[in-house]
């Protein structure tokens, strides 16, 4: 390393993953600097990730409940939607915090540089500022550059009529009939909020089923209330052109009961994300990449040249903000010297859609095709007070536990706020807590947490009250 370094760890990067590292960095008392390509901070998540599509989501959730309240006693009207004024106030969360960074990283004296980085040796990198090429050298450098949709090919992403999830977040209008390509978190998740703004919502899948990472018994209560809600869900089927024009988009289909041929106002394409390696001349650095693309990375977060870190999106699957996070401490802990590594068990996913599918661990599935001898607990939200007075009942909270030692090795929940509810399950995989340590757990009466315990002590065989 260049005795005289401009920093000790250099960031590429301001997401979830590369403020984490950053800001960690500094805590341990290392000179740090941040590079990002855009001025705003965040990356993807704050930016056109997580937060906005959340802060969307709550508003269809309001138009939802609205309309159930409609038949059950209150009538608002019907909504009128000023897609400008929705749309300013889900900058304005935006905002917040993304402004918030700004401040948390001068608090740690951490430079935030604007420009996009290339490497120029495995110590080098020059960034291209409004003020012209600036060159900084480091001793370690953190790469968290993230990641951006891909669309098959021939799929013109520039056209107008042509979404990706930035795209639909900007929520330019409400289309009268909405294509969704692609049976994911993300599309699922911005069908959710184009329903609820009137759209009306086809999706196609080319699996034989959506959200394939999840266990088919919480896809299900999801499923039932999406087919009464959106115009047709094409699964085994696959788009094999799309045409868009002035005035829509004609697209072709292949396979399942899809018709050969159907006209949208607009698509959304939501078939996967790929990384930004491409992006920093990584070539100068001799990093070894994946076939997929991805950074190469050990559980110290090293790449195969050992002071080059890499974290988030960047190294693959599941590419996820929380896991972005976690990895980002450990890189900034290692660089430091510490004996850090990521060793997380388990990285819980949720889709928050309406109703919300999340989960973490093996699912059953899993669990056969890996040899591993598991008992269910399974627990219906219908047997749920808090549940029923929502105006809902087809939520399930599952575990499942390790034959023999009976303790939680995975865990699927499907309802409303099930995501916040597998935190509690993550949690206790972590700590290898068993069925009795969820099911004599007081939990809170009444609360939809109640479903966990429940489902504990219905694997026991100690269940006796339904409430
Ligand atoms: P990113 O957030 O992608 O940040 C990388 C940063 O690096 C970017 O700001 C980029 O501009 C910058 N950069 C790239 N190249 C350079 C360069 N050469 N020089 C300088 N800067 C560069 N995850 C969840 O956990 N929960 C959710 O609810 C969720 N919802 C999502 C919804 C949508 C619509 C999308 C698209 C994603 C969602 N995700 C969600 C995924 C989440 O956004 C990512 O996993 C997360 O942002 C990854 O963090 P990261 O730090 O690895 O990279």
């Amino acid at each position: 390393a260049p005795a005289d370094a401009d920093c000790d760890v250099l960031v590429i990067g301001a997401g979830p993953g590369g403020y984490s590292a950053a800001f960690r960095a500094a805590d341990l008392g290392l000179k740090t600097i941040m590079v990002e390509r855009y001025p705003s901070l965040g990356g993807v998540c704050l930016n056109v990730g997580c937060i906005p599509s959340k802060a969307l989501l709550h508003a269809a959730k309001v138009i939802d409940d609205a309309e159930f309240f409609a038949d059950n006693g209150i009538e608002f009207g019907k909504p009128k939607i000023d897609l400008k004024k929705l749309e300013a106030w889900k900058s304005s969360v935006v905002g917040k915090l993304t402004g918030g960074l700004e401040g948390l990283a001068k608090q740690r004296k951490v430079e935030v540089v604007t420009g996009p980085a290339h490497f120029v040796d495995d110590h080098h990198v020059k960034v291209e500022t409004a003020d012209g090429e600036r060159p900084i050298s480091f001793r370690n450098v953190i790469i968290a550059a993230g990641s951006r949709p891909i669309a098959p090919p021939g799929f013109d992403l520039d056209h107008p009529r042509v979404m990706d999830s930035t795209d639909a977040l900007k929520l330019e209008e409400v289309p009268k009939r909405m294509l969704v390509v692609g049976g994911g978190i993300i599309g699922l998740e911005m069908a959710s909020v184009y329903h609820a703004l009137g759209s009306e919502i086809t999706v196609v899948e080319l699996a034989d089923r959506l959200m394939t990472g999840a266990d088919p018994d919480i896809v299900k209560p999801f499923r039932k209330i999406i087919d009464k809600r959106y115009a047709n869900i094409f699964l085994k089927t696959r788009v094999s052109a799309l045409a868009p024009d002035e005035s829509g988009v004609t697209v072709h289909f292949e396979g399942g009961k899809a018709p050969a041929e159907d006209r949208f106002d607009r698509v959304l394409v939501s078939v996967g994300r790929r990384p930004n390696t491409d992006l920093l001349n990584l070539e100068a650095t001799g990093v070894r990449l994946l076939d997929n693309g991805c950074i190469a990375a050990d559980e110290q977060m090293r790449s195969s040249v050992s002071h080059i870190f890499a974290i988030g999106d960047l190294i693959g699957q599941p590419m996820l903000a929380h896991k972005a996070v976690h990895e980002g401490k450990v890189a900034a802990e290692v660089a430091a010297g510490e004996k850090s590594a990521f060793d997380a068990r388990v990285i819980p996913s949720v889709a928050y859609t309406d109703p919300e599918v999340a989960w973490v661990g093996v699912t059953q599935e899993q669990a056969k095709a890996e040899g591993l001898d598991v008992e269910v607990g399974s627990f219906p939200w219908a047997a749920n007070g808090r549940s029923l007075s929502l105006g809902r009942d087809e939520g399930i909270t599952k575990l499942i536990f390790e034959k023999g030692t009976e303790r939680i090795v995975g865990a699927g929940i499907v309802g409303p706020n099930a995501g916040d509810l597998i935190a509690e399950a993550g949690l206790a995989i972590e700590m290898g807590a068993d069925m009795h340590d969820i099911g004599l757990t007081i939990h809170p009466h009444p609360t939809l947490s109640e479903t966990v315990g429940m489902a504990a002590e219905a694997a026991a065989g100690t269940l006796t009250d339904l409430y």
